[in-house]
């Protein structure tokens, strides 16, 4: 590559610290392969770029309402670039006047680039993950405490939103819960149904804590749970626990999958598992590496990536558990330690 050209993103971020805003006026972190890299920002959002500390690796470059930001970009890449490798984020609008920009250049995908460097976190990047678990665990284990039947989804998934930024998160980036029929549906969103007895309760959350993401799901039943729902939730906490333990340094993505897809398949509910085991999570809640069939990269210490195997029978009830964990040098530390056994709410 001669350049990477990255706009607002958690690529941004990562490369210089700059959570900028997603806007139609062009943001644009340009590093060419040798050479000063250069943030084309708009004038008003220069002091937000400067407070940021982007200028400690980046000049910053800032352009007036009525002058045209692509000059900026030409000129911070005098060489005539060939071949740009684009932020995967980027909006179709700026790629186009890239293109336009470059005429001449092939361009390909950012992420060839920076996901290899975002794959393994850090110690300061694992220490914010552990303090969102942390926090996500805090309003999972105080969910078992709260009173649920006669409540709508929409209730509860308020009340998780509240209690995530009570526990230190600074955003709730989704709350999912479903309840009855609905948790058969892996993304439900929360409507005005009533919890019943009898219901099985999916409450998947998430948010951020220094832009690092959580993102947990428990399983609940309102009142006490027919035999099917236990006999289901056995095989799948088992699955999960096979999965969490197939974690080591070496073994490839998906044969982690395969791990909690296998006692699934095993006890007759394959059909009823419909998504992969996993994915990533950092800076964003799902990047790479993706716990999935056809993925063979091999796990290596330092990646953080979500266990969250499901069973899903429709027009009845569906249940998943999902757990962060962080690859060790010789396994998987969980970042998520709430109680996994199917907590009756009353
Ligand atoms: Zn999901
Ligand atoms: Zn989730
Ligand atoms: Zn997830």
């Amino acid at each position: 590559m001669d350049a990477l050209l990255v706009g607002p993103s958690a690529d941004l971020r990562y490369l210089a610290g700059y959570h900028a805003l997603p806007l139609e006026r062009l943001t644009l972190l340009v590093v060419p392969v040798s050479g000063e890299p250069v943030l084309v920002v708009p004038e008003l959002e220069r002091p937000r770029a400067e407070d940021s500390g982007a200028g400690d690796v980046a000049r910053i470059a800032s352009f007036g309402e009525t002058d045209d930001p692509y000059n900026l970009v030409r000129a911070a890449l005098p060489n005539g670039p060939s071949r740009i490798a684009a932020g995967d984020r980027m909006w179709t609008m700026f790629l186009l006047a890239l293109q336009d920009s470059f005429p001449s250049a092939s361009f390909s995908r950012s992420s060839a680039i920076t996901g290899p460097l975002r794959i393994r976190k850090d110690e300061s990047e694992i220490d914010a993950l552990r303090r969102a678990g942390a926090g996500a665990d805090a309003v999972a284990a105080g969910l078992a405490g709260e009173k649920a039947a006669g409540k709508s989804e929409l209730a509860v998934s308020r009340w998780i939103a509240d209690s995530l930024i009570a526990q230190g998160h600074e955003r709730v980036n989704f709350a999912i819960v479903a309840s009855g029929p609905n948790a058969a549906s892996p993304h439900h969103e929360p409507g005005e149904r009533v919890l019943e007895h009898g219901d099985a309760l999916v409450c998947d959350f998430g948010g951020t804590v220094d832009g690092y993401c959580s993102d947990i799901t428990r399983t609940f039943c309102v009142g006490e749970p027919p035999d099917e729902f236990m006999d289901a939730y056995a095989v799948l906490a088992k699955a999960q626990d096979a999965a969490v333990s197939a974690v080591r340094p070496g073994v490839a993505a998906e044969a982690v999958d395969a791990a909690a897809r296998s006692v699934i398949a095993d006890a007759g509910y394959g059909d009823a598992f419909i998504h992969r085991t996993g994915h990533g999570i950092g800076l964003e809640e799902h990047e790479v590496p993706y716990i999935v069939a056809g993925n063979t990269e091999p796990l290596e210490p330092r990646m953080a990536f979500s266990i969250e195997p499901g069973i899903y029978l429709g027009g009845r009830f569906g249940m998943r558990i999902e757990d962060i964990v962080v690859v060790t040098a010789d396994g998987a530390e969980r970042l998520n330690n709430a109680p996994r056994n199917p907590i009756v709410l009353t």
